[in-house]
């Protein structure tokens, strides 16, 4: 089948170009929006012929490590959408293009939650690839180590089934070591049977970050693994879209997500109501779509910049620090500053776990600040500043997915798994036709 490429003469150019980051000005070579695995394949094999790279991308969440497209073809998978829940063997087949939106109600029908991330907007693909960094995190692991296939193009355009027994160095390198060994155009993985869940966020002035931030460090400690938590500052933009209570307000914002018995929820969570004063509580026993927008992420494209790093566990004078950089009275206006608490089962390797078996730390530390004017951008990149140079001194490595710039990527896997992906890449990949964010290169 004869796939179609677009050229920046074509109407739709700037639109298929565009990145979740709208400071992320995407120039491909060219455009292409394959229907099917078969146009997937005519797309690779034809890159390939004509000297051309090709970069596979669902929706642009993390667009900016991909640096010069000139000479690369950049492959949009959202015509590749198809969700199929298989409700009685609790699994779910997905197209690369799909999204965690059309996930998640569909599977919270039947009772079952997906591994999915905090913004519905985010692509399956993109997510698992890099790992999968959900609100169920502590209890369940690593999104990618629940995927049981791929179905994938490689770099001469054969379309792959690879799963434990097909291609298995193949299926360890996708769960976890990024999109630079083949363009996906399918993935199954197993979904959780949980019908119902205790979440919600609590949030209080924020005046009262210090103590709440530090209440809710000391109350971690004591959490089971079904408890995962996020600790935030927020200070919302005076944006028309945002309602009253939160345009232009600044708030300390705790998250919780348990997936225990509900029953338990109510108490477990009583120590974090008494830590400020509420002024907004939406923690509440519910199925598990009713968490799918519980971290306020934007709907749609954003200008922003973003840093972030995973922590060892934090002494209550790394919360003061961090207040002390960008809590209120520092004059930053990053929209978000958040700690999410992982450890748990995401620091024990599953058994047969992809290239991403486990996340280094205790904490992941996520800061974003929104660049409305070529003017923010410097003030916004000192507040990051402060906010890592807080935290640094429990730094306990970068996450894949929330790195969103050109990075080393000797600081995300460990020199094995490095040197594994690197095997991988050779053997299927070893013209380096795939242009990935954080590249693997043979
Ligand atoms: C607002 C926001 C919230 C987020 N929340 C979370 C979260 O809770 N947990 C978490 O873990 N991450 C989260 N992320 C990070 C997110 O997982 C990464 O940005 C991820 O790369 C997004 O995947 P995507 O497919 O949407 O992005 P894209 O930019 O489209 O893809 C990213 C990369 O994935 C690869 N890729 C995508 N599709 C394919 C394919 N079909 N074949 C081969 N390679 C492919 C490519 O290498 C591509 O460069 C968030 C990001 C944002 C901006």
């Amino acid at each position: 089948m004869t796939a179609t490429f677009l050229t920046a003469q074509d109407a739709n150019w700037n639109l298929e170009r565009a990145a979740f980051n709208i400071l992320v000005d995407q120039q491909p070579a060219a455009i292409a929006v394959p229907q099917n695995a078969d146009e997937v394949s005519d797309v690779v094999r034809s890159a390939a012929a004509d000297g051309k790279r090709v970069a596979a991308q669902s929706t642009g969440h993390n667009a900016e490590p991909l640096g010069s497209l000139a000479n690369t073809v950049l492959l949009r998978t959202a015509r590749l959408s198809s969700v199929e829940i298989d409700a009685d063997a609790a699994k779910a087949r997905v197209g690369s293009g799909a999204l965690w939106g059309d996930v998640i109600p569909r599977a919270s029908e039947f009772g079952l939650a997906a591994l999915h991330g905090s913004a519905p907007n985010v692509g399956i693909a993109g997510y698992t690839l890099g790992g999968g960094l959900s609100f169920y995190v502590r209890k369940h692991g690593l999104a990618c180590n629940r995927v049981t296939a791929m179905e994938l193009v490689t770099a001469g355009g054969e379309q792959v089934r690879v799963d434990a027994k097909n291609e298995p160095d193949l299926f360890w390198a996708v769960r976890g070591g990024g999109g630079s060994f083949g363009v996906v155009t399918a993935l199954e993985f197993d979904l959780l049977r949980l019908p119902e869940i205790f979440a919600g966020a609590l949030l209080f002035p924020a005046e009262q970050a210090r103590e709440v931030l530090q209440g809710w460090r000391e109350w971690t400690a004591w959490m089971p693994e079904e408890m995962t938590s996020v600790g935030r500052l927020m200070n919302f933009p005076p944006v028309p879209e945002l309602p009253d209570a939160l345009r232009g307000k600044s708030f300390a914002v705790l998250e919780v997500i348990y997936c225990g018995d509900p029953a338990d929820g109510p108490e477990l969570v009583a120590p974090l109501r008494e830590l400020g004063n509420v002024g907004l509580d939406t923690i509440q026993a519910q199925p598990p779509a009713g968490i799918a927008e519980l971290h306020m992420d934007p709907p749609a494209p954003v200008p922003y910049t973003t840093e972030s790093l995973l922590t060892h566990e934090l002494p209550a004078s790394a919360i003061d620090s961090l207040v002390e950089a960008v809590g209120p009275g520092s004059g930053s206006q990053l929209v978000s500053v958040e700690l999410r608490h992982g450890g748990g089962a995401s620091s024990r390797a599953p058994q047969d776990a992809g290239a991403l078996a486990t996340l280094p730390g205790s904490f992941i530390a996520v800061g974003v600040g929104f660049v409305p004017v070529p003017e923010a951008m410097a003030p916004t990149r000192a507040w990051l500043g402060a906010f890592k140079a807080a935290l640094e001194p429990y730094d306990a490595g970068r996450y894949f997915n929330f790195v969103e710039e050109s990075f080393d990527i000797t600081k995300i896997f460990p020199p094995d798994v490095l040197s594994r992906l690197r095997e991988v890449k050779q053997r299927y990949d070893p013209d380096n036709i795939f242009h990935s964010n954080h590249p693997v290169t043979a």
